[in-house]
């Protein structure tokens, strides 16, 4: 009679023939680990590549395609960027939807000085001379997701006094909005009026870090409200042209914050630029119609109304679309600043 084997009883010599040796197990373990890992960032990067898709254009807004009104540039009006700022930058994807993981991108902080003969403004005024100070209230996480280099820091204050120009010549500041990057130089232009929307004054007032910093504004002596009590143009329902004379036009762009303001500037060489604020990062979110990123808008609160604030990106998209002599110049853009004059040179 013979006896059956039992089927779990496998003699020792035979066991140890079958498993592979523990070198080769662990081999196995961390491939399977890596493709499970390989796996999670790509169904996550496709995800994402989902959630941002450019936004859908639409029709353009009423009036974006009528020709444009006519203006009376004076033929000493010129214009200069004053770059105070450079950020550490993040990935290109995560400042526009759809951007290049590869491409690390430095956005900076800039004031733009227009020359009138019926006075001297900035757009926006970067970062000031007491930027240290005001930024120290934020908390750690904010310091460093803000923060800015040593090395590109040169106040517009300073570059207007290096260049022999008396910093009372500038009568009046026009922010694009009151986040802290945008009026970090209010302080150092004690005497210059400072023209804001009643919205974004008192968006501001209610602001906190890190996007709004009340240092930079507490101390402000001459506000003036600034009213959009102008005709309809670019198709903006409403603007006001700051001189008179067509050249210099203030537009509302409110979204990212409640209200911004965008600055059209036409030169006497026929030569016209459309500043935007920060109703996107870089220019690549007009060009598509692209928002930042969906994971830094979660991370971040970083509009105070998004839906509106798309509506401006498409709006600036159309823009874009039928006005193309139009430079669409978004504050932050490195890459769109760099081709502007740089101060002490102006444009006219
Ligand atoms: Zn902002």
């Amino acid at each position: 009679m013979t006896t059956l084997p039992h089927p779990f009883a496998q003699d020792a010599a035979s066991q140890a023939a079958s498993e592979p040796p523990r070198g080769a197990r662990w081999r196995r373990r961390g491939t399977i680990l890596l493709a499970a890992l390989v796996a999670f960032v790509a169904a996550g990067a496709t995800a994402l590549h989902a959630l941002d898709a450019p936004l859908h254009a639409g029709p353009p807004p009423a009036g974006v395609t009528d020709p444009l009104p006519s203006a009376r540039p004076p033929s000493t009006l010129a214009f200069s960027v004053l770059q105070t700022g450079v950020s550490g930058g993040a990935a290109e994807a995560l400042l526009v939807g759809r951007g290049r993981w590869t491409e690390h991108r430095r956005p900076s902080q800039s004031a733009v000085l227009i020359r009138h003969p019926h006075g001297v403004m900035l757009y926006d005024s970067g970062l000031g001379r007491q930027v240290d100070a005001q930024f120290a209230v934020n908390d750690r996480f904010h310091r460093h997701a803000f923060r800015y280099e040593r090395s590109g820091f040169l106040p517009a204050l300073d570059q207007l006094e290096r260049a022999g120009w008396h910093p009372e010549l500038v009568r009046f500041i026009v922010p694009s909005h009151l986040h802290w990057d945008h009026v970090s130089g209010l302080p150092d232009f004690p005497d210059a009026q400072v023209w804001v929307t009643p919205e974004e004054r008192e968006h501001a007032q209610r602001g906190q870090p890190p996007a709004f910093l009340k240092s930079q504004f507490d101390g402000v002596r001459h506000w003036r409200d600034l009213r959009f009590d102008g005709p309809p143009r670019l198709g903006f329902s409403a603007s006001h042209d700051v001189f008179g004379d067509g050249s210099v036009v203030l537009l509302p762009l409110a979204g990212h914050t409640a209200g911004q303001v965008g600055l059209w500037l036409r030169l006497p060489s026929g030569r016209s630029y459309l500043f935007t604020g920060d109703v996107t990062w870089t220019i690549e979110g007009v060009q598509q119609a692209a928002d930042r990123s969906w994971l830094l808008r979660r991370l971040l609160p970083l509009d105070h109304d998004e839906r509106s604030n798309q509506a401006a990106i498409l709006h600036l998209h159309h823009i874009m679309k039928h006005h193309p002599d139009i430079t669409i110049v978004p504050a932050h853009d490195e890459n769109v600043l760099k081709t502007l004059p740089s101060f002490p040179a102006l444009q006219g």
